[in-house]
């Protein structure tokens, strides 16, 4: 997988299938966006996630700040959005000048406390004052969120709900009137990446899904610089060079091809390190009541004493771990931004640790991951 016996945090897992369709590119002459893959890969993956819609990009930030483009949020506009995630997904709305509102998470799946935020904007609306245009909701590590109160919100006030599923592509949401329904399929609009950590990848990519044809068409448009049809150079607004490569839509044919072998195996993966981790020393990732989590990367929580002891002690057993995002209230570009709640975010960032989750790891591997932790973690405190 990688020289030496580096176990890296997650790494893509390329075989034949990847290779084949690489190589017909190239035998095609087809590299950029023209070619037959990316209108194919559309299709797919419109169909896999339970949408009529999907438009591919070149990364999912660009999905992301394509879905602000295509609701029209701009200055003025206030969108709220999960505190505890990557920094992309606010910078999407800081790209088209509007207000972010972070929402902290609850504790139950680390996602944006939506009950939070709903009882928020009620209040909002009894006042008469500014409510969010839309709220942009993270299902963080593959785990859904619980989206049922912003679809409370939508009906009442007419908020458009974002689903960024950037991280929780083949999740489902689970029980209640969402059931079986996959992350992204639920919003006016869904997000993905297909960077090269994500549960599948194309190199650099993302994709937009809707039920909406006219937002899909004009989201598309907005990919290749608003161009007209035809050969003339007649642009009807501004737009972005973020349409996606026949290359990359190669690498993402065959990897949505073996995708649910893919989620299968990091659920394995999850389901090894559940085993073999001492519970008193390691807590388990949430699985959350709201779904189906694909375990994209297996997050353990620990005594924030001991967080860091952890992390360095693994780099020094060749193992690639990881510490969490920050809230982004606790970040420069947030600051000042307004905020909802506050303490659970940066309580998980602080005990938090990712482990090593490539869907190529061997049995014996993340065995040894867990071991080591365990290890780790029993020393630090017998010390
Ligand atoms: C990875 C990620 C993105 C951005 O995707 P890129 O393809 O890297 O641009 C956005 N949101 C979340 C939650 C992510 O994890």
């Amino acid at each position: 997988m990688t020289s030496g016996d580096f176990l890296p945090l997650c790494v893509p897992s390329l075989g034949d299938a990847e290779r084949d369709l690489l190589l017909a590119c190239i035998d095609d002459n087809f590299v950029s966006s023209a070619g037959p893959n990316v209108g194919r890969f559309e299709a797919d993956f419109a169909s896999y996630v339970g949408v009529p819609h999907a438009v591919a990009t070149t990364t999912g930030t660009a999905a992301l700040h394509l879905a602000m483009c295509g609701l029209d949020i701009g200055p003025g506009d206030l969108v709220a959005v999960s505190d505890f995630t990557f920094i992309a997904s606010a910078n999407a709305v800081s790209y088209v000048g509007a207000d972010v509102l972070l929402v902290d998470s609850e504790s139950r799946s680390w996602n944006m406390d939506t009950q939070l935020l709903h009882d928020h904007v009620v209040d909002l609306a009894r006042r008469g004052e500014r409510l969010p245009k839309a709220i942009e909701v993270v299902h963080v590590l593959g785990n859904p969120a619980d989206a049922e109160p912003l679809l409370d919100l939508r009906d009442r006030f007419d908020i458009a709900l974002i689903e960024d599923a950037a991280e929780a592509l083949g999740a489902r949401f689970g029980p209640g009137r969402l059931a079986d329904r996959s992350v992204g399929s639920v919003g006016n609009l869904g997000a993905f990446s297909f960077n090269g950590n994500k549960i599948m990848t194309t190199g650099g990519g993302g994709m937009v899904t809707t039920h909406d044809q006219q937002l899909a068409d004009r989201i598309r448009h907005l990919t290749t610089q608003a161009k007209e049809s035809g050969d003339t150079y007649s642009h009807d607004e501004v737009g972005f060079n973020y349409r996606m490569t026949n290359v990359a839509a190669a690498l993402g044919l065959a990897q949505l091809g073996r995708l649910d072998d893919l989620i299968e195996r990091k659920r394995r993966i999850a389901a090894i390190y559940d085993a073999v981790l001492e519970p008193e020393l390691a807590g388990r990732p949430p699985a959350s009541e709201f779904g189906d989590p694909t375990y994209w990367l297996y997050t353990i929580t620990v005594a924030p004493h001991l967080r860091d002891v952890l992390l360095s002690d693994l780099r020094a057993a060749d193992i690639g771990a990881r510490a969490v995002w920050p809230p982004l209230r606790s970040q420069p570009p947030y600051r000042n931004a307004p905020c909802l709640g506050g303490g659970v975010g940066q309580a998980v960032f602080d005990s938090a640790v990712s482990v090593p989750s490539s869907v190529d790891l061997q049995d014996h591997e993340v065995e040894r991951v867990a071991q080591t932790v365990n290890r780790i973690l029993t020393d630090a405190i017998g010390s």
